[in-house]
This record gives C-alpha cells, structure tokens and sequence, in this order.
C-alpha cells in the first residue's frame, strides 16, 4: 500500500442522518448538506447513500458542485445552491434542475429575468452578515418574492454550536419577524440548530458536519479512519534529532517510523511534535515536523513493526485531531487531501 487510505463508513453516516432526523421530528424534513465534496468523503458516494435512505433534499455551495450530484443521484432529489444564482449559472441552473438560494436583490433580479418560473429559494440575513438579504431589503421585495412561490425561504446561525450564546435567540427572532405569517416554508437549523430545540427547527433541517462525525454533534458515529502507511522504520541513538529544524532529540535509544503523509495531503504543520497516531489501540506520539509528504512517529514501545498508522480512528476523532493542530472538525474533514484513496464501507 503505497498511499493513505482513507476508510468511509457510509452506515455510520446514514446511521447519523437517522439520528439527527429522529431530533428533527416527525413533521419536519431533513436534508442533508454535502458541500466541499460532503465534507472531504466524496459527494457522489456520500449522496448516493444518503439518497437511498431517504433524504430527498440536498444542498451544495456552488452549481459545479450540482451539477455532478446531479450526475450522480438523478432527477428525483431536490439540489438547492446556497450560493444562489451567479452570473453565467443560468444553463447549469435550468440543464440540471437546481434551485438556487437566492441571496440578493441582484440575484432576484437575474434568475426571474433569465429563468423566469424556475423554482428558487431566497437566502435571508438573519445577523450573521454573511449571505442574504437584509431586513430592509426583504420589505422592499417580500410581495413580489413571496408571490413568485419560493421554495424555501432559510437563514443560518452563526453561534449554534455555543447553546447558550445569546445570539441564538437573537436570530430567531429576527427570522421570525421576516418570515412569520408568511406562506412560506422555512428552514433554519444546520446541525448546531438542530440540537438547539424545536422551536429552531421549522419545516426543513440542513445538517452537514453532524452527518460526517463532527461537533457539535457529539453522539454521532464516526464517519472517517485515516489510515497511513509506514515507509521505513530506523533507529536512532540517544541524542540524534529526526526531521526538519531538528526540532526533536531522542532522550533514549528510539525506534522512529516515517509515515507517507504530510501537509501536502492536507495534515496541518501544527500537529508537529504534538499529534499522536494509533497502532490498533496502541497510541504513538508523532515526533518531529510534519514534512510535505512525511510523517515521523516514535515506535519504541511497540512490540512489533507495524505496516500502517491511524491518524483518525475511534480513538482520535477528527475533532480531537483538531483541537491538536488548533482548528475545527469541518477544516479537517474538507483538507483531507485527493492523494488518498478513499475506500468506501457500505
Ligand atoms: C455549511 C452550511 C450548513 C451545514 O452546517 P453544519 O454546521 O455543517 O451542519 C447549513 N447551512 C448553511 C447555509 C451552510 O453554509
């Protein structure tokens, strides 16, 4: 095995959209959100599984990323774009059936005049000053939007990973007060929302990083293991340094392993002389700089050579890995580089 593998257990994240969909309830849809090739897992296999449990709505960032699902799944689920319709997006938007979450008054203005009667959902500024329109201009075209029949009307949380974060209310509130009484159907909640309660919940739930594994959904299933693969094993002497800047000195007689991974393959530099990798169960530490294409592990204590390391596995999850290098699940997750090869578990 010349390359990393990285192992994708699709029950896992079928299992996590059951569960997220049970908190969801029984009268709201839960969509699934597969955005950045479905958090680093591949889209198209992610999709296929998710679809033929039975989510029937999706969500991407951009028509490229449509288009292939599209591809992918056939005519049957709905694929909405949160980056709404952009210059240039017509052909893809009416070829492929998407529906684009549109974001501004520009944006409303384009796709009724290239793609009048198509369907579309309106992205609504909520607080996070992101995408979406603002209250302001929502009252300037709510009649006319709301006459047009959007599918979806939606909005999105900045702090729904922080429970009680004041800002949580604050949005739904201001949600509320742009889309209550309207006949429109609403969606909210991505995967901190959904664990904020019902009243976040409207009609549709989008989760992604839940569906994958990560936080702030801390009962989900492990969706990924990285498994790496051990090129050479040496042993060095007391007081000889190993990898770049000679930023470790073995204190002992030590037997270093060099692994085929690196920055390269999106293992962020600042787990060097920090992050651990697992034998089985057996944690080694990682010693050294994270190289561009290389890896140093200490072995010593192990009884055995082995032929392959875990850098993600039950043991350290891709947020326990993040909190190591000093990012978020999502950032781990979608760096997982295309030099692995993914291998899928039904
Ligand atoms: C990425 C994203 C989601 C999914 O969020 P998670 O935190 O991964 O569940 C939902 N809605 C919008 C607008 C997004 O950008």
């Amino acid at each position: 095995m010349g390359t990393s593998l990285l192992h994708i257990d699709l029950s896992a994240l079928v299992a996590n959209w059951r569960a997220l969909d049970a908190v969801s309830g029984g009268s709201v849809e839960t969509a699934a959100v597969v955005k950045a090739d479905g958090y680093g897992t591949g889209a198209e296999r992610a999709g296929r599984a998710l679809f033929n449990a039975g989510v029937r709505t999706f969500f991407v960032a951009a028509v490229e990323e449509g288009v292939a699902l599209r591809a992918a799944l056939g005519p049957e689920p709905v694929i909405n774009v949160f980056g709404g319709h952009m210059a240039g997006d017509q052909d893809m938007i009416a070829d492929m059936a998407l529906v684009p979450m549109l974001n501004s008054v520009e944006q409303i203005t384009r796709h009724f005049e290239a793609l009048p009667g198509k369907p579309f959902g309106i992205q609504l500024d909520s607080g996070m000053n992101r995408l979406g329109l603002e209250p302001v201009e929502w009252d300037a075209v709510r009649d006319i939007v709301v006459s047009a029949g959007p599918t979806l009307v939606m909005s999105h949380l900045a702090c729904a990973d922080e429970p009680d974060h004041p800002m949580n209310a604050r949005q739904l509130t201001a949600f509320r007060a742009m889309t209550d009484g309207l006949p429109l159907r609403r969606s909210f909640a991505a995967t901190g929302g959904i664990l904020l309660g019902p009243e976040y919940h409207f009609d549709l739930t989008r989760p992604g990083i839940g569906l994958y594994g990560g936080l702030p959904y801390s009962d989900a299933r492990p969706v990924v293991r990285l498994e790496c693969p051990v090129i050479q094993i040496r042993d060095v002497a007391e007081g000889e340094s190993v990898g770049y800047g000679n930023s470790w000195v073995a204190q002992s007689p030590s037997r270093i392993a060099t692994i085929a991974a690196g920055y390269a393959d999106g293992i962020t530099r600042h787990i060097s002389n920090a992050g651990t990798l697992f034998d089985g169960d057996t944690p080694c530490p990682l010693v050294g700089r994270v190289s561009m294409d290389l890896i140093t592990v200490d072995v010593t204590h192990l009884p055995h050579a082995p032929k392959t390391l875990d850098l993600l596995c039950a043991h350290q999850r891709v947020d326990d890995l993040a909190e190591v290098g000093g990012t978020i699940g999502y950032e781990i997750l979608t760096s997982l580089g295309h030099r692995y090869q993914r291998q899928y578990k039904a």
